[in-house]
C-alpha cells in the first residue's frame, strides 16, 4: 500500500480536532488496509512501530534528521536549521526544503507503508559503533525517494513528533465500526485490548477473525495485562455506602506497581504505565522465583523502598535513584526495597481475571513464602467505620499513604476504574486542603526571573467518560527554580503546534502540550468558573469547576499517565463534600 495515502490522511487528521471526524478518517483508512498491514497502521498512527511494552524506541535525534535531510537534497545543513528555527517543526521544514530541492534524483524505489516500516524498524533496532551512519544512510535514503508531504510524516514519526491526538479508544471505535459493522462493539475490543495492551494485535485480528477471534484473546506470561484502577473515596462512610458493610481493607503503600511476570526461573517487570521495568530491580529478577511455589504466574505487588536498619518504608522518591540507565548494581545496594504482594492474576496456565478477590488472594498467600524481602500486603476483613478507622490508623502509622478497600467478591477488571475498588488516604479527610493530580496540557512564558522558562502551567483534569482533557486552573507558585528548569526541560519535547483534540480549553496558551505529564497540586477550594472547563453545566450552566489558589507541592508524578490523573468525576465530588463541611460550619 502506498504510504501517501497514510501521510494525506495524517494531514486531514491534523487539520480536525473532532473525535466522530477523526474516527470517520480511521474507518475509512481501515477499510482500504489489506490486513496484513493493519497492526503496522495501528502503530504507526500513535506513533510507534510496536507496543509499548516491548519497548521499541526510535530515538532519532534532530541532528541526524538534519543531516539526513541535507544529504538527500543537496541543501546545506544551515538553510535546513533556519527553515526549522522559522516554522519550529523539523517534519514541516523538511517538507518545505524539499520543495526546493536542488538535487534531481530519479525515484529508486516506491514508498510503501511497508517500505517506511520496515526501515524505522530497522532504524529502531541498529546498535553498535556504526549505528549512527547506519541510521542516516537509511533516512536519507527514504526521503530521497519521498515527496514532501511524505517527508513531512516521516521525519515527525521518526522524532517522535507525530501527535494525531487520537486516543486508543478512538481507535477502537473506528475498528469495530470498520470491521465488525458497529461502533457498539467496542467493548469486546476493549476487553481483547486489557488482556494483551497491544493495539496492533487487536486490530489484526479483528480485521482477519472478526468477533470470533477477538473472544479467543487469552492473558499471556510476559505479555501485561492492563491494571485495575481504584476510585477515590473521602470517608468511611462513604466507602460504607458504595460496598455495604462487609469488604477488605488493606494497606495502601507508597510506592511503584509491579506486575510481576514468572516463568520457570524468567522474571518481566512492568509499570503501572506498562512500561518494562525489569533492567531497574535485579535484585526482584533474582530473589522472587524463590519465593513463589509456581511454574507460571502474574502476579501484582507494590515495591517499595526500606530503611535496611529500621525496616521502615520510606516514600516514593527514593525509588526514582533506582531509574538510572547506568550503574544500577550499586542503586541496588544503595536504595533496598520490599516486594508487597496484592493480587495474583494468573496460575498456572489458568487465568485469575474472573476469580473472586477472596479466592484470589487466598490462592496468592498459598504460593508465596514471605521473607524480608518479599510480603503480602497486610489485609483485613472490615464491617463498620471503626474497624475502617483503626485500621487506617495502623497503616498510617507504618509509613502508609492509606487503605485500599476491595470488594469481596469482585473479579479483577483490568484496565478500569471502578467501584470495586476504592482509595481511602488520610488526608482526604481534610477537604479544603486535599491534593489532587493533574495533567499539563499549556504553558506561559514567564518573566523577570523566570525569561526563557515557562513561568505558568495551565493543566487539566482527566473526564473519563469524554476520554478528554478540560481544563481547571493554571498554576504559578510552588515552583522552585530548580523545579522551573526541570519542568522545562521535560515539557520541550511535549510541545505540539496545534492543541491536542483531546484538549477542552478556551484559554490562549502560548504553547501547547501534549496532555502528558502529571503534577500534584494543593488548593484552597474549588469554585465555579465561567473559564474552565472542568464539569462544565455539571453542577451549574455555562460553569465549570476551577482550583482558588493552586500550589505545586513539588511532586511530578512521573509513574502516572494521563488518564491516571484525578477525573471529573473525583473533582465533582469533592467540590460536593467541601460545600457540605462549608454547610456544616454555618450551621455550628
Ligand atoms: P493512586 O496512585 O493514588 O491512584 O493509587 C493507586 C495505586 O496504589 C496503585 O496503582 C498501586 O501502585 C498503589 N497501591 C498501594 N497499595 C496497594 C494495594 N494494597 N492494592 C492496590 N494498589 C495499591
Amino acid at each position: 500500500m502506498e504510504f501517501i495515502i497514510l501521510a494525506e490522511v495524517f494531514k486531514k487528521m491534523e487539520e480536525t480536532s473532532k473525535r466522530l471526524e477523526l474516527t470517520k478518517l480511521l474507518v475509512d483508512l481501515f477499510e482500504k488496509t489489506p490486513h496484513e498491514l493493519i497492526s503496522k497502521i495501528v502503530y504507526l498512527i500513535q506513533g510507534k512501530l510496536r507496543p509499548d511494552f516491548e519497548g521499541i524506541e526510535l530515538g532519532v535525534g534532530e541532528k541526524l534528521a538534519i543531516k539526513a535531510i541535507s544529504k538527500s537534497s543537496g541543501i546545506p545543513i544551515k538553510r535546513i536549521e533556519e527553515d526549522y528555527r522559522k516554522v519550529g517543526d523539523l517534519g514541516h521544514a523538511a517538507s518545505i526544503v524539499l520543495e526546493q530541492k536542488t538535487q534531481t534524483t530519479f525515484v529508486v524505489e516506491d514508498i510503501t507503508i511497508e517500505r517506511v516500516y520496515d526501515t524505522l524498524y530497522k532504524i529502531a533496532t541498529l546498535d553498535g559503533p556504526r549505528s549512527q551512519d547506519m541510521k542516516m544512510k537509511y533516512i536519507s535514503s527514504l526521503l530521497n525517494d519521498a515527496n514532501p508531504l511524505e517527508a513531512r510524516f516521516i521525519l515527525k514519526i521518526l522524532l517522535g513528533i507525530l501527535r494525531l491526538g487520537i486516543a486508543e479508544n478512538t481507535v477502537m471505535d473506528a475498528l469495530a465500526a470498520a470491521y465488525t459493522g458497529t461502533k457498539e462493539n467496542r467493548a469486546l475490543l476493549e476487553k481483547a485490548y486489557n488482556v494483551s495492551s497491544d493495539l496492533g494485535k487487536v486490530a489484526e485480528v479483528t480485521a482477519k477473525k472478526g468477533l470470533d477471534g477477538i473472544k479467543t484473546f487469552q492473558v499471556t506470561v510476559f505479555n501485561p495485562i492492563r491494571p485495575m484502577l481504584a476510585e477515590r473515596v473521602k470517608s468511611e462512610k462513604e466507602a460504607m455506602e458504595k460496598m455495604g458493610n462487609k469488604f477488605a481493607a488493606e494497606y495502601k503503600l507508597d510506592g511503584e506497581r509491579a506486575q510481576i511476570h514468572v516463568k520457570s526461573n524468567a522474571v518481566k517487570l512492568f509499570s503501572r504505565s506498562l512500561e518494562d521495568i525489569t533492567r531497574h530491580y535485579p535484585d526482584i529478577v533474582e530473589k522472587i522465583p524463590k519465593n513463589l511455589k509456581v511454574n507460571d504466574a502474574i502476579l501484582e505487588a507494590e515495591v517499595v523502598a526500606i530503611n535496611e536498619d529500621s525496616g521502615e518504608y520510606l516514600p516514593f522518591q527514593e525509588l526514582m535513584h533506582r531509574r538510572r540507565k547506568y550503574k544500577i548494581e550499586k542503586a541496588v545496594s544503595e536504595y533496598p526495597i520490599t516486594v508487597n504482594f496484592f493480587d495474583l492474576l494468573y496460575l498456572d496456565g489458568k487465568s485469575c481475571l474472573e476469580v473472586e478477590y477472596t479466592k484470589r488472594r487466598e490462592m496468592l498467600q498459598k504460593i508465596l513464602s514471605e521473607n524480608e524481602f518479599a510480603k503480602l500486603v497486610p489485609m483485613t476483613v472490615v464491617q463498620n467505620d471503626n474497624e475502617i478507622e483503626d485500621f487506617l490508623e495502623n497503616s498510617i502509622n507504618s509509613g502508609c499513604e492509606g487503605l485500599m478497600l476491595k470488594m469481596l467478591d469482585a473479579s479483577y477488571k483490568a484496565g478500569a476504574r471502578g467501584n470495586s475498588w476504592l482509595k481511602l488516604k488520610r488526608e482526604y479527610k481534610n477537604e479544603l486542603g486535599d491534593s489532587i493530580d493533574l495533567i499539563v496540557i499549556g504553558a506561559f512564558f514567564g518573566r523577570g526571573r523566570r525569561t526563557g522558562k515557562y513561568g505558568t502551567l495551565l493543566l487539566a483534569s482527566y473526564d473519563d467518560q469524554n476520554d478528554t482533557f478540560p481544563s481547571i486552573c493554571k498554576v504559578g507558585t510552588g515552583f522552585t527554580d530548580e523545579d522551573l528548569d526541570q519542568l522545562y526541560q521535560l515539557l520541550q519535547d511535549k510541545v505540539t503546534l496545534k492543541k491536542n483534540p483531546r484538549i477542552d480549553s478556551e484559554m490562549e496558551a502560548d504553547v501547547w502540550l501534549e496532555p502528558e505529564l502529571v503534577l500534584e497540586i494543593m488548593a484552597s477550594e474549588i469554585t465555579l468558573s465561567p473559564i474552565h472547563k472542568t464539569a462544565m453545566n455539571a453542577i451549574r450552566k455555562n460553569s465549570g469547576l476551577a482550583l482558588r489558589f493552586p500550589k505545586f507541592t513539588g511532586k511530578l508524578r512521573l509513574e502516572k499517565t494521563p488518564e491516571d490523573a484525578s477525573t471529573t468525576q473525583e473533582i465533582i465530588a469533592l467540590y460536593k463534600g467541601q460545600r457540605k463541611v462549608i454547610q456544616n460550619q454555618k450551621q455550628i
